[in-house]
């Protein structure tokens, strides 16, 4: 079964959405096989998106990351992680197709209400970030 990470943002949060969001999830197959609400450290959000350390957003989207809690979450199911690229929508909400998580939560391309893996291999390095194996069931 495959696995993927999802990060509901500050932004999301704030709104108090997490159980919505969640019910997206779920409503679409995917199983909750791990989930937390955090605050991430500064260190924390720059390890997790090292690999956009060079890009010019870099320094806002850490300091975003750790503006207030998110909700990790690692989702289990059938194509995982590409249905939850489908549910999220596209990077910039304002050109997500409606109904999806970013159209219907997120305002902008900085807050743009959650991150999830982009590949097989990021989802397995990113479940690994964020949780130990006993915590996945
Ligand atoms: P994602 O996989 O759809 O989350 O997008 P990326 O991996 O390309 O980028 C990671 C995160 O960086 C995005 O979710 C945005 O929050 C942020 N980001 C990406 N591109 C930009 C940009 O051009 N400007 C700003 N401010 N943030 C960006």
């Amino acid at each position: 079964m495959e696995q993927t990470l999802s990060i509901i943002k500050p932004d999301a949060v704030a709104k108090n959405v997490v159980g919505k969001i969640l019910s997206r999830f779920e409503d679409a197959g995917l199983r909750i096989a791990a989930t937390r609400k955090m605050q991430l450290s500064q260190a924390d959000a720059e390890a997790f998106y090292a690999v956009h350390a060079e890009r010019p957003f870099f320094k806002d989207l850490v300091e975003f990351m750790i503006s207030g809690p998110v909700v990790v979450t690692v989702l289990e199911g059938d194509n995982a992680m590409a249905k939850n690229r489908d549910l999220m929508g596209a990077t910039n909400p304002k050109e997500a197709e409606a109904g999806t998580i970013r159209a219907d939560f997120a305002e902008s391309i900085d807050a743009n209400a959650v991150h999830g893996s982009d590949s097989v291999e990021n989802a397995t390095n990113e479940i690994n970030f964020f949780f130990a194996q006993k915590e996945i069931c």
